[in-house]
């Protein structure tokens, strides 16, 4: 971890980071790169689901009923282990979070605990609204299968019901923000890699740099 915060230059900013979007949106792909090359660090909930079910915890024992049937693991469990995570960030780290909240529940904590911390973020959101992008991101998920090991990509009904929690539980988060005017990063996430992830770094990571540069200078004139 601290080889990859020496990576960031001296003085720039980095924001902290909401990857938001459907099962199969590309959120790990594209948190692998931003990791990669500005050297945030990554919370994933469905990731640390996975440790706990690995390693038999009490919360993985129960959390690992709902992700084998594609439901959401019940917020009480889910924030626990979020924040848990969320106390281990250095200071000085950028996070980059990913699927989480996927709750109104969670929303609002999570808003809490940022507004508490005195930490901003910006939300990026990899969309698939229309039926062939959910066409696509089923494909992906199967494809997925076969090298993920991940159980909740092998059955294709599960996926579909992953889909449909999205569209019934966690689309309504992005409304709130919406709401209260949170500034949402959107991009399909149908397209080429490279081209989002610079679309991220260009659009959201850069541009958010130079606000804060452009607020110091400001401050130092
Ligand atoms: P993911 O790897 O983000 O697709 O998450 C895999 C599974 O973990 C999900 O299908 C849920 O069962 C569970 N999970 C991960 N994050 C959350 C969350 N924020 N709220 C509820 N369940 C979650």
């Amino acid at each position: 971890m601290a080889d990859k915060i020496e990576q960031r230059e001296v003085g720039v900013k980095y924001p902290d980071l909401v990857l938001f979007g459907p099962p199969g949106c590309g959120k790990e792909t594209q948190g692998n790169i931003l990791i990669e090359k500005f050297g945030y660090v990554r919370i994933s909930t469905g990731n640390i689901c996975r440790e706990h079910v690995k390693a038999q915890t009490p919360l993985g024992l129960v959390a690992q009923e709902y992700m084998y049937a594609g439901e959401l693991v019940p917020d009480k469990i889910i924030i626990q282990m979020f924040q848990e995570e969320f106390k281990k960030i250095p200071g000085d780290a950028s996070p980059l979070i990913d699927g989480f909240p996927r709750t109104e529940d969670q929303r609002q904590l999570f808003h809490e605990m940022m507004t508490k911390e005195g930490r901003d973020y910006e939300v990026v959101a990899l969309t698939a609204n229309t039926e062939d992008e959910e066409k696509a991101l089923v494909e992906r998920l199967v494809e997925r299968a076969k090298t993920s090991g991940r159980t909740d990509d092998a059955d294709p009904d599960v996926i579909r019901n992953r889909l449909k929690v999205y569209n019934e539980k966690t689309g309504v988060v992005l409304d709130r923000w919406k709401a209260e005017n949170k500034n949402i990063h959107k991009h399909s996430a149908i397209g080429e890699i490279l081209g989002i992830s610079e679309w991220i770094q260009k659009e959201v990571v850069e541009k958010y740099s130079q606000r804060v540069k452009d607020v110091l200078d400001q401050e130092i004139s």
